[in-house]
């Protein structure tokens, strides 16, 4: 379908940005790689009077490691994927539909999309990210717990754009990513990210994330408390994974029941745990 007419600029930099953004008013959009937005522009189930887009913003893209790992809202899910030094994050961005989707969607859009089906809002929230936005107010941080409000709404203010991601050095984690789709290329009917640093023989600290269990990604923290300081084998993974659809609200679908997407949260925990735990 063809989107109702709307108004483009593609500023030179982040201040004339913003300022479009601002001028504007709310029902202009910020445009990154265009693979959500423009497809519910053609639904007509999104219609921006104003699209401003990012893509003369080089200062928003690449990955830099100094402990801390910053990337730039702009850098693509193939740019992630390829940089195999990001541990969990590569891991999850190859899994993105395909390497064509890949090299235009970003790291940005896809979080400020709040897509519970999306594969890296679930991966930044075990992994205690953060995002930069600037906008009217100036610039702020914003925790990924505090990021995703509900089904496609994040706390960011209609005049913010991210400008970085912030996650920590994956030094030292194990990580396991399993995602379950009918086709290799679909969106996540369900997936899960572990992450398990070792002490010995045992689990140090544990995290686990879950897409498309609910309307916002999620934590399992009843698993992550059930393994943490516990040796590391078979079983003790499988008790701490049955508890894996804890506190969860999938929604059923023509894919799968809710009761089958928390079969497979149980099932994809147990496997993301044993990958992560390197056993
Ligand atoms: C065929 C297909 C299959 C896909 N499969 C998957 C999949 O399996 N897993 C998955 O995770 N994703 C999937 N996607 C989505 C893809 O990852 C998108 O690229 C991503 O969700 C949005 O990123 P984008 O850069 O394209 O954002 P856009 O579409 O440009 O923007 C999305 C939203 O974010 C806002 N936005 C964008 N950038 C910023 C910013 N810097 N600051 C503030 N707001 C911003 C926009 O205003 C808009 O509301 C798929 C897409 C397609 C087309």
């Amino acid at each position: 379908m063809i989107p109702p007419e709307f108004d483009y600029v593609a500023p030179a930099s982040l201040d004339e940005a913003l300022q479009a953004l601002q001028q504007g008013g709310e029902d202009a959009k910020v445009l990154a790689g265009g693979h959500s937005l423009i497809p519910l522009m053609k639904l007509r189930l999104a219609f921006p009077t104003l699209l401003v887009d990012l893509r003369k913003l080089d200062d928003l893209r690449g990955i830099r490691a100094n402990g801390e790992v910053t990337i730039g809202a702009l850098t693509t899910h193939a740019e992630i994927e390829d940089d195999k030094g990001l541990g969990l994050l590569a891991r999850a961005a190859s899994t993105i539909a395909d390497r064509q989707v890949r090299h235009r969607g970003t790291i940005g859009g896809s979080l400020a999309h709040g897509d519970s089906a999306s594969d890296l809002p679930a991966v930044l929230l075990a992994l205690e990210g953060s995002v930069v936005a600037r906008g009217s107010g100036g610039e702020r941080t914003i925790a990924a717990a505090d990021l995703f409000v509900d089904l496609w709404t994040t706390s960011l203010k209609p005049d913010e754009i991210v400008t970085e991601v912030r996650v920590p050095s994956p030094e030292g984690w194990g990580f396991g990513y399993q995602k379950f789709n009918r086709r290799r290329e679909d969106w996540a009917m369900v997936a899960v990210c572990a992450l398990v640093r070792k002490s010995g023989d045992g689990a140090e600290d544990v995290r686990v994330g879950l897409t498309n269990m609910g309307p916002t990604p999620l934590r399992a923290t009843a698993v992550e408390e059930a393994l943490r300081g516990q040796p590391l084998s078979a079983e003790s993974i499988a008790s701490a994974a049955e508890q894996a659809a804890e506190g969860t609200s999938p929604t059923g679908d023509l894919n799968a029941t809710a009761e089958y997407k928390q079969h497979l949260a149980r099932v994809l925990c147990a496997r993301a745990l044993t990958e992560a735990a390197q056993l």
